[in-house]
């Protein structure tokens, strides 16, 4: 089969994704296009260079090359229409991806502090929302139904700034005030003590918002540990080094902890060595609840669909394994269950009767 039909094919899996970020999902032409009208200039006139400067399409060797790209989409972030028509493109995007149900994530916090504070984290959360409801009507003028839930991610999410505990808090409050906009929360720290942090994870969880945690290559299994026991953490980000550890492995499982598994990202930025080596095969054959995700599309130049494809070569998954992991991350959305229940019935039900049959 010749890749563009395999391409297709998997292009109309019914999907779930559960961790994407807003800040990163920036596609290059309207990145390109954001820098002239918004008059920022251009390093490069060669779109070759400007692809080099702005994308990771390759492997790198230092995770600050990574952390440098993320930060040069920020500064198209300046601009409330640009936030909204990035959010609104995104959405249409996973749309066209087949996604059904979308849980975006970003930090009001992060946005705001990347503008010095001239946009509040109030009009950026506005943005955001107008760019979502209008890509989710476009969608519908498409024919395609995509239910977008956001998250409220730390201040610290994309580690260009140190923890601190204000912005921490300041993150938190505005999750809490606006609950009703957010299905979850999170949690980036991994060098930081959290100890501190707990009873504001303890008020998150308490108005009933979902919480994950980053947990990235350079976060010990331990300290994963403690943010499942005491922060509340039903969902993991990465855990790269976590099947090093027999016993946080086990411990994970042993509280069906649902992990977000982005594994181009992960190998493009340097954290893993290949995909062959990606831990998403080893959490799927231990048996954990996994779902598979873009992290990073702007920064990679990469669909979700383009995901599926490389998953499909490097390990073999075939339909049945995507709807089997589509499932397990519906069941783990922090959207609510009368949602996650009409969509269970309206696109995955009967793919589950075709492939048993
Ligand atoms: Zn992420």
């Amino acid at each position: 089969m010749i890749m563009t039909e395999m391409l297709e094919i998997l292009r109309h899996i019914p999907k779930v994704e559960l961790h994407c970020h807003l800040e990163c999902a920036v596609q290059f032409t309207t990145l390109l296009d954001e820098h002239r009208r918004q008059g920022i200039p251009l390093p490069f006139t060669a779109e070759a260079d400007l692809r080099e400067y702005f994308l990771i399409e390759e492997p790198v060797d230092d995770f600050q090359r990574y952390l440098l790209a993320i930060e040069r989409h920020q500064v198209i972030f300046g601009d409330v229409s640009a936030i909204s028509r990035v959010a609104e493109e995104t959405v249409i995007s996973k749309a066209a991806d087949n996604v059904k149900l979308f849980e975006l994530r970003y930090s009001p916090t992060y946005m705001s502090r990347q503008t010095k504070g001239r946009l509040s984290q109030s009009t950026i959360h506005e943005a955001v929302k107008a760019g979502v409801t209008r890509g989710v009507a476009a969608a519908l003028n498409n024919n395609q139904d995509i239910h977008v839930f956001l998250i409220c991610c730390d201040h610290v999410i994309f580690k260009h700034s140190p923890w601190d505990a204000d912005g921490f808090k300041d993150s938190v409050n505005f999750a809490l005030h606006h609950r009703a906009d957010f299905v979850g929360f999170d949690v980036a720290c991994t060098e930081a003590d959290m100890n501190p942090c707990s009873p504001f994870l303890d008020r998150l969880k308490d108005a009933g918002l979902g919480i994950t945690v980053h947990a990235e290559s350079d976060m010990e299994p331990e300290k994963i540990r403690f943010l499942v026991d005491r922060l509340h953490a039903t969902r993991v980000g990465h855990g790269l080094h976590v099947p090093e550890d027999s016993a946080i492995f086990a411990y994970l499982k042993d509280k069906r902890i649902h992990m977000e598994e982005a594994p181009t990202a992960n190998v493009r930025s340097g954290e893993v060595e290949n995909l062959q080596n990606h831990p998403i095969q080893r959490y799927i054959q231990g048996g954990f609840s996994v779902s598979i995700n873009s992290d990073d599309p702007g920064i990679l130049d990469h669909t979700l669909t383009d995901e599926y494809h490389v998953l499909h070569h490097t390990f073999g998954y075939d339909m049945a394994t995507f709807l089997k992991i589509n499932l397990l991350a519906l069941h783990s959305s922090f959207a609510a269950e009368d949602v996650k229940q009409k969509l269970l019935d309206l696109y995955f039900v009967r793919n589950l009767k075709t492939s048993v049959s």
